[in-house]
């Protein structure tokens, strides 16, 4: 089948060179001229662990191809995954301008039948509009059908989670369209949800609020452990052992972030607000992540009192480990208080400095190597739980630190570990030690 992706970014990217290994031919279109010729020559735009080799090898065998033209990349393809972004908007609900543009393009390029899926999250009702604006403006001679095809790959591990995936979903109310889709998703051999297309674009939102849910459950309890003398890591196994509960997503720390959860849960508390049922546990759920997040500096002005002019190390700036992208990254809000707050910030990260420092510029200082990070600082904060810095060998903040004082947002260390070394360590719901 001929496919093409509109969207070169995480979702897009993934999506078409996995697509590509299965065979068929793809087709990757984008807007932004300086991803589409990085692509062209085979590198890279964002960090995705496996993602390269699989785009130079499909690019090299003329399997996978891409381009900036609508023309080349609509008229004669069979299928087309909408992937481009849906950001959040000032008041939380969601900025469908890509979805518009998109939409209208796709109208005016195609010249053949075809089956429009979008993969970009979006609220509920979208697809209706999507199918209102190409089948007003598209050629009247032509079918496109528009089905919802939520994405549910992680940053990080988002190759592994196209081939192996839990589930797919593919929600319209035309049988033909259903199996045309099952058909392309077969050789993945992942269970296939078909369902309608309201409920599909459900489904989305409401497992990245369930998920978000038990983060901010996990760290309430976490909170809570810390004032009345419990561990979490021991309470997080005992339900974990559930199998109801399962362990995934009760790690506690310093909140979720990334360019989905945030985004995701705010969109549907305000859909639900508009559709006059407020979301109060969605609303919770946010208020203990956004207060999660400053948890770091508040221990920090605990421990060592006024935070001005101290040299503070922090370790991790990606949201989560194995990727690049700092979208509603913790590490963006500490940086944002400890500078308010006159401090001095190093920051180290094995691949997101360039995306942070597009953000940041040189309010803080950037450093590639661990032990440059750390040195003589008076405080150091783990924010990301690299491999990198989970490996760090805890000697090495005392080499390396003026005082060796460690908040470790991510409890990256076994507590009888730490116990055996001269240093201030202090973790997320668990006892501290001096
Ligand atoms: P992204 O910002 O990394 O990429 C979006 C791309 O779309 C950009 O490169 C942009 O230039 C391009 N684009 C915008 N308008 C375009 C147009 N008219 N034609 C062609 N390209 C256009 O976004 P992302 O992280 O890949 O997310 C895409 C969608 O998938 C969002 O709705 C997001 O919520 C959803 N999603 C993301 C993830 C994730 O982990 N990133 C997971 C599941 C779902």
């Amino acid at each position: 089948m001929k496919i093409t992706v509109a969207g070169a970014g995480y979702v897009g990217l993934v999506t078409s060179a996995c697509l590509a290994e299965l065979g068929h031919i793809v087709t990757c279109i984008d807007i932004q001229k300086d991803k589409i010729n990085m692509l062209q020559n085979g590198r890279s735009p964002i960090y995705e662990p496996g993602l390269e080799s699989l785009l130079e090898k499909n690019l090299r065998n003329g399997q996978l191809q891409f381009t900036i033209n609508p023309h080349r990349a609509y008229s004669e393809a069979d299928i087309i995954f909408i992937a481009v972004g849906t950001p959040e908007m000032q008041d939380g609900s969601v900025d469908l301008k890509y979805i518009h543009v998109v939409s209208h393009t796709i109208a005016h390029y195609i010249e053949k039948d075809v089956i429009v899926c979008t993969k970009s999250t979006v609220p509920v009702g979208t697809n209706d509009l999507i199918q209102e604006i190409i089948h007003s403006r598209k050629p009247p001679n032509l079918c496109a059908e528009v089905v919802s095809n939520p994405e549910f790959l992680r940053e990080g591990s988002a190759v592994i989670d196209f081939f192996q995936g839990d589930r797919i979903v593919i929600g319209t109310d035309n049988p033909e369209t259903a199996s045309t889709l099952e058909q392309l998703y077969l050789p993945l051999k992942i269970p296939i949800i078909k369902t309608d297309i309201k409920s599909a674009e459900m489904i989305k939102y409401a497992s990245n609020a369930f998920l978000a849910t038990k983060i901010s459950f996990i760290n309430e309890i976490a909170n809570l452990c810390e004032k009345v003398g419990a561990d979490i890591e021991e309470v997080a196994d005992g339900i974990g052992r559930d199998k109801r509960i399962g362990h995934h997503f009760l790690k506690a720390g310093i909140g979720f972030g990334g360019s989905c959860f945030p985004k995701d849960t705010k969109a549907l508390v305000q859909l639900a607000g508009n559709a006059d049922h407020p979301f109060e546990l969605l609303e919770a759920v946010m208020k203990v992540n956004n207060r999660q997040q400053f948890l770091p500096v508040l221990i920090a002005k605990e421990t060592i009192g006024s935070l001005k002019d101290k040299k503070i190390a922090l370790l991790g700036l990606a949201f989560k480990p194995d990727t690049d992208d700092v979208r509603g990254s913790a590490s963006l809000t500490i940086v944002k208080e400890l500078l308010a707050e006159g401090a001095v910030v190093r920051a180290y990260d094995p691949a997101a400095i360039p995306n942070a420092q597009k953000i940041l510029g040189d309010t803080i200082e950037y450093a590639y190597d661990i032990r440059f990070a750390l040195q003589d600082t008076d405080l150091a904060i783990i924010a990301t739980e690299w491999e990198q810095i989970k490996h760090v060998p805890l000697d090495v903040y005392r080499t390396f630190m003026k005082n060796p004082i460690v908040i470790d947002g991510r409890n990256c260390y076994p507590l009888d570990k730490v116990q055996k070394y001269p240093m201030t360590y202090i973790s997320i719901g668990r006892p501290a030690v001096n």
